[in-house]
């Protein structure tokens, strides 16, 4: 449904309230989160880095982080990218360079919507932190390695069952690395925390070749909401 009234709305106003003109409105806009807050998936992927998101997956953020993603709105990577810096800024000690690495997309996904949308989103939230004095900068650190099937609908461990190994660090960009010889602080971007699956995969990736990663920073969180399997189901009429 959500698409649909995405596909309503795309290019033709703002993501937000559908008011006719920007992608994004000025009120919207002035919606947004203005400070990010330390989160935790539930149940939490062993040794997960500290994680900081600036909002729920809900609302204002979910439309623009689906039309982003979906549709390709590039005009939302600059707002995205301001969001996500809060995320960053309540992550990382401001006295220490730090190097912002993209979560990677899946190969088919870049391909099909044409895009790297977090990448897209990290580079705006590295152009907003360096204009507030912030030593930032984004290294595509991480690729996908093959194809991994499609997230949605799966439990917390068999997501992380079909991740395992689906990353890696990229020989080149890990060379360059090496040769800066400052003490630099690592940092995950992505735009949503779920089950922390994706990040807790990127952080091995990284780990594995021998990189510490500070925190997981994300545009947004989901909120963990516990249904009993019983009330899942739509009017059984047998329980309660
Ligand atoms: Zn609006």
């Amino acid at each position: 449904m959500i698409n649909a009234w995405l596909d309503l709305v795309h290019g033709g106003g703002c993501v937000g309230c559908a008011l006719p003109g920007r992608s994004l409105c000025r009120a919207c806009r002035n919606d947004l989160p203005r400070r990010a807050n330390a989160v935790r998936p539930t149940p939490c992927p062993d040794g997960l880095a500290a994680c900081f998101a600036a909002g729920e997956y809900d609302g204002l953020l979910r439309a623009m982080i689906l039309s982003h993603k979906e549709h390709g709105t590039f005009s939302l990577a600059t707002p995205l990218g301001r969001v996500l810096a809060q995320a960053v800024r309540a992550a990382i000690d401001p006295h220490v360079p730090t190097v912002l690495i993209p979560v990677p997309s899946r190969a088919a996904v870049v391909r099909t919507r044409g895009h790297a949308p977090v990448l897209r989103m990290t580079r705006a939230a590295a152009r907003r932190l360096r204009g507030g004095g912030h030593r930032v900068s984004v290294i595509e650190l991480l690729e996908q390695r093959g194809e991994v099937h499609d997230q949605a609908g799966l439990s917390a461990g068999k997501r992380s069952a079909n991740l395992t190994g689906s990353m890696a660090v990229r020989p080149t960009a890990r060379a360059a690395l090496a040769r800066t010889d400052l003490l630099l602080s690592l940092v995950l971007c992505d735009d949503v925390l779920t089950t922390g699956a994706t990040a807790r995969e990127a952080q091995r990736a990284l780990e594995d070749s021998g990189l510490r990663v500070r925190a997981v920073t994300t545009v947004a969180a989901t909120r963990k909401r516990v249904i009993p399997p019983e009330r899942a189901l739509p009017l059984s009429g047998s329980a309660d």
